[in-house]
């Protein structure tokens, strides 16, 4: 079987207004993205819209382009841009919301990306939802059902007014919307065809505390919140009705109040004969507790991922990372007498401040690491830094491109040498990124003139170069602490005179 619903599906609706929910990746990953799915479900569940799931691999569609009221799309990363401009050209519908007609239904798109920084976005979508989108969806497609006939012009006024809608024509300033969280969400179809394989993925934290100073996850979603204990294993018996395989989701899933009592919950039924696997996201090193790691191992977790984020002590301390070597190599020792064969790292290069120093310290902590844990298997990952809206870090560039390839290079060579495999992303991607990360309303042209030519890495140059835009304005300059930002209108907590602070205070360690 492919696909099971864990809600009651209502496939011949009344109704006549349609819908199109976008996801501008596959459908795999889609099939195993929580928060795409469960506000998929929020809108399946009514009666007077018609619903259907597209995504960038999808051939047809059962509901006709020519009935279509609504477009949404989910946007967790960047360049997802580009499949969201596939996308319009594919259906036959001009780029820019200012370009479509009347009889064109309304566009919209929600996610991180967007809640961080719409600017880019401005004149491509009709509007877009800062924040959470439970709840706020279902005001935007009400209003748009009961107002169907209405001119775009003032339905988009209505829709203004909602908490957490930005309309870029109307709007001048907008709220966050941070959702009180009503229950524990999870993902509400099981599928064989999902990334994570017939997984049944559960929210057991929203955001985390822990505020890393370049991470949005945290900042975007404070402050963190938990659904209720019994809520949440309500919620995994469900799960384990349809499915053997649960996940735990959240930036920070140890941080629950009754993480330990969720965890010995799974546990215990393993330790009766059950056959679950459980896998969590990621651990901090503060849950590195023999308890913790044992239940993970014999849920079937054979490998756990550690987040040291940058390799000396000074430098984890000035991005608000709080971890010292002596942790590290306990969690080791946990992980080792769990009878766990390997840790990965994750780390990220080009951090603001960091020196060559900081760099060379990452291999000094390998190589001690391999000397005392013969036949343990570490392995690194890294990514290189991308300044986000909204955070401490928003105001740093980009280190240059040369440098962080001399640090790349060094640190894949150095690390070959011992024996450690290690990846890291391309600088070259993540510059764009951070283009975009950081841009203005200037970039909806650039992101149509990259589709144009192509959307490879060689597009991004041309399109640059074609619209005479300096991209290293974005990517690599310092800003000031008073520069208007393009996000600045986003009312959001804790606040520009908070990051400001918290940056500040960071650098002066
Ligand atoms: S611990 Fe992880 S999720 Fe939390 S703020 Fe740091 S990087 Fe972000």
């Amino acid at each position: 079987m492919a696909e099971q619903y864990l809600y009651q599906r209502n496939l011949h609706k009344n109704c006549d207004f349609n819908m199109w929910f976008a996801f501008p990746a596959p459908k795999s990953f889609a099939l195993s993205s929580l928060g795409y799915l469960w506000l998929f479900r929020e809108l399946d569940m009514r009666e007077d819209v018609n619903i259907e799931m597209v995504f960038s691999d999808s051939k047809t569609t059962e509901i006709m382009r020519n009935k279509i009221d609504l477009i949404a799309f989910s946007i967790s990363f960047d360049m997802d841009f580009i499949e969201v401009l596939n996308f319009l050209d594919k259906n036959n519908y001009a780029y820019k919301a200012s370009e479509r007609s009347e009889t064109d239904p309304l566009i919209f798109a929600g996610g991180p990306v967007i809640s961080s920084n719409p600017a880019p976005y401005s004149e491509i979508f009709d509007f877009m939802i800062i924040g959470d989108g439970e709840g706020v969806n279902e005001k935007v497609v009400s209003v748009c059902i009961e107002n169907k006939a209405k001119p775009k012009k003032e339905i988009l006024k209505m829709l203004s007014e909602i908490e957490g809608v930005y309309v870029p024509e109307i709007n001048v300033k907008v709220k966050k919307k941070t959702a009180k969280l009503a229950g524990c969400i999870y993902t509400p179809i099981i599928s064989d065809m999902a990334y994570f394989k017939d997984t049944f993925i559960i929210e057991v934290v929203r955001g985390c505390a822990n505020r890393c100073a370049f991470c949005l996850a945290s900042y975007l979603n404070l402050p963190i919140r938990f659904p209720d204990y019994e809520q949440i294993i309500n919620t995994i018996e469900l799960g384990l009705k349809h499915t053997n395989k649960i996940a735990l989701l959240g930036a920070q899933v140890t941080a629950h109040p009754r993480f330990k009592d969720i965890i010995n919950f799974v546990h215990t039924k393993i330790k009766n004969g059950a056959n679950i696997e459980m896998g969590i996201s990621s651990l901090r090193v503060d849950s590195f507790t023999p308890d913790i790691v044992q239940a993970l191992v014999d849920a079937g977790q054979k490998n756990l991922t550690l987040a040291i984020e940058a390799g000396s002590e000074r430098l984890r301390k000035i991005i608000n990372k709080n971890l010292s070597e002596e942790q590290i190599f306990k969690a080791i020792d946990v992980a080792k007498q769990c009878g766990l064969k390997g840790i990965k790292f994750y780390g990220m290069l080009g951090l603001p401040t960091e020196t060559m120093e900081d760099v060379e310290e990452i291999v000094k902590l390998a190589g001690k690491i391999k000397k005392l844990h013969k036949g343990f298997d570490i392995s690194f990952g890294f990514s290189t830094f991308v300044p986000k809206p909204n955070t401490p870090f928003q105001w740093f560039g980009r280190e240059e491109e040369k440098s962080l390839e001399k640090k790349s290079n060094y640190i894949k060579k150095e690390l070959h040498k011992i024996g450690v495999k290690s990846t890291v992303s391309s600088s070259k991607w993540d510059y764009w990124q951070a283009v975009l990360s950081r841009g203005d309303e200037k970039l909806s042209d650039f992101m149509i003139e990259v589709h144009k030519n192509g959307s490879k890495l060689g597009a991004f140059k041309k399109a640059s170069k074609n619209l005479g835009i300096n991209t290293d304005y974005y990517a690599l300059e310092n800003y000031s602490y008073d520069k208007e930002l393009p996000w600045d209108f986003i009312e959001i907590t804790p606040g520009k005179e908070f990051l400001e602070k918290e940056s500040r205070r960071l650098l002066e360690i």
